[in-house]
């Protein structure tokens, strides 16, 4: 048994509670604080949250670790109105409603779009041409609040298109300000002037003074709305920028652990905040999975991410093989006990991972 240590970035709250490899995947449980108060949507009715758990476990893809992908597992669990019996699944803050990925996850696909297209996004990730376009769609649906007391000093602007399927045109404002972690910050609907402003219109004023650099896709109309509303700033015409600086820091990651591979820590572009002890068991074998999950539900989160894994490696196949998403073929949406349906090569169900 080897063990290493990772940082991993979590979203504030969540904490990761197991751990276990899966081949090429990695699967996280993770916990947070589940609300203690519940307001009823159908008829307002509000009280003390009882949440019940179903004992099995959903899972969702997060991002990639080690270029590797990893998928979190959580307890299934509703809340059911005492006054009026809806009944209301529990919904996590890190993942939209119906999503079967982590909102950063969104996030990472938007970013790997500039400089890309959706069919090498997807075949880089392992999933659907048609999630990336649904993915773009949520953020742009998304009305983004940027944080008026984040510093920022330098930002991109990029123009993202899916031609192939969806005549969806976005332009993607992205805070550079950390070269070696470009942060999404708006994406907003079309391509032009106009798209450029409404992306900016999430800074406040103090903000666009403190921009110090902007770097835009020159095929694009952006310039003249960044020297009109980013007065102190200083234009630098760098097309797939973002996606430059993404990869060389990739490549830095990759170039540093080859140099030293006795080295038990990995610096990795993980955005470092919580750290997990990660046990890496040489065999498939590991301890008993079943972890007691909140409200006295016993999760069994490995089975379920195994599953989840098999779904995706079968996607892959899939793609390797050619065989690119029809449209008609129905869509097997996030992977949950009870709902498992078998996966055959081409003609089955297609996980939207
Ligand atoms: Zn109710």
């Amino acid at each position: 048994m080897a063990s290493v240590t990772i940082d991993i970035d979590l979203p504030e709250g969540v904490e990761i509670t197991g751990y276990e490899r899966f081949g090429e995947a990695h699967g996280f449980e993770v916990t947070w604080p589940w609300p203690e108060h519940w307001c009823c949507p159908r008829c307002r009715h509000e009280e003390k949250a009882r949440w019940e758990t179903t004992g099995k476990a959903r899972v969702i893809r997060d991002l990639d670790v080690w270029g590797q992908p990893s998928f979190w597992a959580y307890p299934a669990a509703f809340h059911r109105c005492s006054r009026c019996h809806y009944r209301q699944d529990l919904i996590p803050p890190f993942k939209r409603k119906d999503a079967s990925y982590t909102l950063r996850f969104e996030k990472h696909v938007v970013r790997l779009l500039i400089g890309s297209n959706e069919q090498e996004v997807a075949r880089r990730l392992g999933i659907a041409a048609e999630t990336v376009a649904r993915i773009v769609k949520n953020q742009v649906a998304e009305a983004k609040t940027i944080d008026p007391a984040r510093q920022i000093t330098d930002v991109g602007i990029d123009e993202i298109s899916l031609k192939k399927r969806h005549k969806l045109y976005v332009t993607v404002l992205t805070d550079l300000t950390r070269p070696e972690q470009p942060e999404v910050l708006a994406v907003v609907s079309g391509r032009d002037e106009d798209a450029a402003r409404r992306a900016l219109a999430g800074l406040t004023g103090p903000q666009r003074a403190g921009i110090k650099s902007y770097r835009v896709d020159m095929a694009a109309a952006y310039n003249k709305v960044c020297a009109e509303l980013l007065a102190n700033a200083q234009g630098v015409t760098d097309r797939f920028h973002v996606a430059k600086l993404w990869g060389d820091a990739i490549d830095g990651v990759r170039k540093k652990n080859h140099a030293c591979p006795q080295s038990e820590a990995v610096e990795s572009g993980a955005e470092g905040v919580s750290r997990a002890d990660v046990g890496v068991p040489q065999g498939s074998e590991g301890p008993d999975r079943g972890g007691a999950g909140q409200a006295g539900g016993v999760v069994h989160a490995a089975a379920a991410i195994a599953n989840a894994v098999r779904l995706a490696a079968a996607f892959q196949d899939d793609l390797r093989h050619g065989a690119e998403s029809a449209s008609g073929v129905p869509a097997f949406d996030g992977v949950v006990f009870g709902r498992q349906r078998s996966f055959s090569g081409t003609g089955g169900f297609r996980p939207h991972l």
